[in-house]
């Protein structure tokens, strides 16, 4: 084989690790590329860019058939798998660089605001608090018996607790949403390729079998003249 090949297609003379055979294109992807390229004889070396290309638009064409309408996920599988890239990636991560100070903070007091430690810690500030207003100081009370005071800080402190909850809640879900996408592509993406593979072992088993048909037919052959001429 020469250091260099022409591509049937675009016609760029390119290095032979830079495109294959095509006859060695599994057969539906070959009509495609025929299909694609009306003036390509179906035969010869053909670039990786090309097939790239090709590929790209046929996985299209083939999640359009079934799906409908593409979303951006599809869109994103669908040019990962033209560029060979990895679509799985670490969702923790690339979230917990995206937070902000604030938001930070409110999940670090929501998991402290449901834990026993703030249970047993709040229960004893209440109780200390009752002992001080009710039996230390009961002539002389910043607080006295019905402790206004405490129930009035009591419901701030609800008031405040709950707004920080639902906001740790919301990046939770945020967090699940982005998980659940980037599972629904990795998966859709290792759907295509197995299905890629299944058809190209396919189609080499295929191949071979015919070729070791041939060989196996010229022996035959062979074998019929050595036993004529004998
Ligand atoms: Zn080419």
């Amino acid at each position: 084989m020469s250091a260099t090949s022409v591509c049937q297609i675009c016609g760029k003379t390119k290095s032979p690790n830079e495109g294959q055979i095509a006859e060695l294109l599994r057969p539906s992807l070959h009509n495609f590329v025929v299909k694609q390229h009306p003036k390509w004889d179906g035969t010869g070396f053909v670039c990786f860019d090309d097939i790239g290309d090709c590929r790209q638009n046929y996985v299209r064409e083939v999640l359009e058939d079934e799906l409908g309408e593409l979303t951006a996920l599809d869109q994103e599988v669908v040019e990962s798998l033209r560029q060979h890239e990895i679509v799985a990636s670490n969702i923790e991560k690339q979230f917990e660089r995206k937070l902000t100070f604030g938001e930070r903070l409110s999940d670090h007091i929501a998991e402290f605001g449901g834990s026993w430690k703030f249970i047993l810690s709040f229960g004893a500030v209440l109780v200390v608090w009752i002992i001080t207003n009710g039996v230390v100081l009961v002539t002389r009370a910043f607080d006295p018996f019905p402790f206004i005071l405490l129930n009035l800080i009591l419901s701030c402190l609800a008031a405040l607790q709950a707004p920080v909850i639902m906001m740790s809640q919301n990046r939770a879900e945020a967090r699940d949403r982005l998980r659940a996408e980037n599972d629904y592509k990795v998966n859709l993406k290792a759907e295509l390729e197995i299905r890629h593979l299944h058809e190209k072992i396919d189609h080499l088993l295929r191949k071979q079998y015919n070729r070791l048909f041939e060989i196996q037919q010229i022996q035959i052959e062979l074998l019929e003249e050595l036993s004529r001429r004998r």
